[in-house]
């Protein structure tokens, strides 16, 4: 049976270039509206995702992260959202602990799965502190290049990590291949740039896909930043007005399930072991 997992990346973060964040501001994006939005959309599906949440935007909508770990299984995807590779290894385990102590004192939930941002987890030894703060599951890599070198295995299926401390579950990010180039189809940017046959093309070529959508993925209504050079305005705004429908019919084209759902039904014993 095809393995399909949907996750949602619950931040307020709407670019990143160059390593520097951009928020959009509390009074330009009325995120709780979003969030009824994409709520309405999983219960007509009837999808349960997987929330991977930003703390420093939980610690700003605490009601409604409680209310997304009542209904959903939740992982962390670090405080801030500063990418991984500007750490060092005791910063980036000093900051992913925080980010746990927020959500598990918010939701009185465990959190051991982690999505890192922008995927930017770039090497073994900061996957060993995931380990040592908790985390069992890695929803992180993927073999899309990106500008700051983050280039993994080319497995398209889950896989387990021998570290000096343990074994970490790694579920990756789905890519197809275009000439030599790993493409990302399966949320973000890349989900609304293509049309929706071609993601459903590349989806029904798969028995395992990683799905990763943002709240602002199906937002068409936030506000201008100026500041944003033009590749980013396009990044940020590229078939943003069909999203909504172009999940919809992915959703109900294809069945999703949770991380860990997932990671239950997954015989772990069988995965590549690297
Ligand atoms: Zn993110």
């Amino acid at each position: 049976m095809p393995q399909r997992i949907f996750t949602i990346d619950f931040e307020t973060i709407c670019a990143f270039s160059n390593n520097q964040n951009i928020e959009l501001p509390y009074h330009l994006w009325d995120l709780e509206k979003t969030f009824e939005k994409m709520q309405a959309i999983l219960e007509t599906h009837q999808v349960s995702p997987t929330f991977f949440i930003l703390s420093s935007t939980a610690e700003k909508y605490p009601k409604l992260v409680k209310q997304i770990a009542e209904h959903y299984d939740i992982g962390t995807h670090s405080y801030n959202h500063n990418l991984i590779n500007t750490f060092t290894i005791k910063e980036f385990s000093q900051d992913l602990k925080k980010s746990i102590d927020i959500i598990e004192q918010l939701t009185g939930k465990k959190v051991n799965k982690y999505r890192a941002p922008g995927f930017s987890l770039p090497a073994i030894d900061y996957m060993e502190q995931l380990i040592e703060n908790g985390i069992e599951t890695d929803c992180s890599l993927t073999p899309i290049n990106h500008f700051y070198g983050n280039k993994t295995t080319n497995l398209q299926t889950p896989y387990r990590i021998q570290l000096k401390n343990g074994i970490i579950k790694e579920f990756p990010i789905t890519t197809f291949k275009f000439f030599s180039k790993n493409i990302g189809f399966t949320g973000g940017g890349y989900f609304r740039l293509y049309p929706y046959s071609l993601i459903k093309h590349f989806t029904s070529k798969t028995s395992y896909l990683m799905a990763y959508i943002h709240l602002s993925d199906i937002e068409p209504n936030q506000a201008k930043i100026k500041e944003l050079s033009l590749p980013l305005q396009f990044r940020r705004m590229v078939g943003i007005k069909s999203a909504e429908r172009k999940l919809r019919n992915w959703l109900n084209d294809f069945e999703f399930v949770d991380v860990e759902t997932a990671n239950e039904t997954i015989n772990w014993e069988e995965q590549p072991l690297l």
